[in-house]
């Protein structure tokens, strides 16, 4: 029994859905709860909530979580390209411009829908919520 239940949500009219990990949903911006409805609006516009299973999305707030992976693991090597192509074949300034905004908008746009959806998945599964001042008080208090 708590196996199955560990391996569903169940919202408040009892309707359950399988869990699902955060990388199968929200990577590809659908709800973290049913996998059917959608999070996003527009490219990076978060909905109030699931068109399918009413999942409220206050709790999504991701912040700047999906700019700082975009930095670490997808701007930093695109840089490195442009700068090793410089250091390697020394191109005129037009092969520059061909290819290192091409690879600069791959590298930082592209991936920022996709990690912002996989960022408020990975919220709701964990159910992640930032530290209040009042929460952390009655944690640190709370002996
Ligand atoms: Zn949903």
């Amino acid at each position: 029994m708590t196996e199955q239940n560990d391996a569903v949500w169940t919202d408040q009219s009892g309707q359950r859905w399988p869990k699902r990990p955060a990388h199968e949903t929200g990577v590809f911006g659908r709800c973290p709860r049913c996998n059917e409805g959608h999070i996003f609006t527009g490219f990076l516009t978060l909905r109030d909530h699931c068109e399918v299973c009413g999942l409220d999305y206050s709790f999504a707030d991701p912040a700047d979580g999906p700019a700082v992976f975009v930095q670490l693991f997808a701007c930093v090597p695109g840089v490195i390209f442009i700068l090793m192509l410089e250091i390697m074949a020394r191109p005129p300034l037009w092969v520059h411009l061909a290819v290192g905004v091409p690879v600069l908008i791959l590298t930082t746009i592209l991936p920022m829908r996709p990690i912002k959806g996989w960022l408020v998945a990975a919220q709701f599964t964990t159910r992640a919520q930032e530290a209040g001042t009042s929460a952390l008080w009655a944690k640190l208090h709370d002996k």
